[in-house]
């Protein structure tokens, strides 16, 4: 099939209902939680919106607000920049990654049951091939989601789980995310939670190790998904890309998901 072929049975999908577009993205507001870094470094702040003007003497006839926050707040892109290891890449940020490299087949990782006993559980290189011998072989360039419901905790202090000794959410394993970055060649990961790392992932070694090896290898990721419970363990296609600012580590974004069905 050429290109005109394939765009024209898309567009066909999508009014005929052959294709579904299902929304992994939460909404963006002041009460949308934020990750928490020990108190040592700077915090990443609420995000904040405030009205220029509503159809009143600041504009009659119109509404716009101003929005402020961190780039990594809500739902939102993890950019190669973002982590020391991945600053010395050429095109690793938000305005000069490739734009193809922000859509691509979703392979869907459930540990929804593992998570809801254990908060504190990571996806192995094991875990990865046992879904691979039901599923099939990740293929390059996909995104590969970590469904845990963990977004069905609405409540922000669920969300991000602090005990005594931190965050408790769950993440990957270190050494699972050389093998999806290098031998699976991944575009990169996305998670429920607050954060692409588990919560305990400060102890790890290395430390955070989904930020230091992911974006050491030039990958990226997705924070605070939700309804991953939509989509079926492969077949969707993810579309992904953050705002275009120049020489940024991220942004919030919308991101879709086309599904079969
Ligand atoms: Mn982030």
């Amino acid at each position: 099939m050429n290109g005109i072929d394939i765009l024209a049975s898309l567009t066909g999908a999508l009014g005929g209902g052959g294709v579904r577009v299902v929304d992994l993205t939460q909404p963006l507001e002041p009460k949308t939680p934020v990750l928490q870094l020990p108190p040592e470094f700077v915090q990443n702040p609420p995000f904040e919106i405030e009205v220029l003007s509503k159809y009143d003497e600041r504009g009659p006839a119109w509404y716009w607000n101003k929005i402020k926050c961190g780039e990594h707040t809500g739902t939102h892109f993890d950019a190669p920049i973002h982590f020391v290891t991945g600053k010395d890449y050429e095109n690793n940020a938000t305005d000069t990654i490739p734009v193809e490299r922000f859509i691509g087949p979703a392979c869907v990782l459930d540990a929804t049951k593992e998570v809801e006993s254990d908060p504190d559980f990571l996806v192995t290189i094991e875990f990865i091939k046992t879904w691979e011998a039901e599923h099939g072989k990740i293929p390059p360039d996909s995104w590969v989601l970590f469904r845990t419901n963990w977004s069905k905790r609405t409540d922000p202090a669920d969300f991000l789980n602090f005990a005594e000794d931190g965050p408790h959410t769950p993440g990957w394993d270190a050494a699972c995310i050389p093998f999806l970055a290098e031998e699976r060649d991944i575009l990169g990961v996305g998670v429920e939670t607050v954060g692409t790392d588990a919560g305990q992932a400060f102890a790890f070694e290395p430390a955070f190790p989904c930020h230091t090896l992911m974006h050491g290898a030039n990958k990226f990721g997705l924070a605070s998904l939700t309804n991953l419970d939509q989509l079926p363990p492969t077949g969707a296609i993810i579309i992904a890309p953050p705002l275009k600012i120049v020489g940024g580590s991220g942004s919030p974004l919308r991101v879709l998901a086309l599904v079969p069905g």
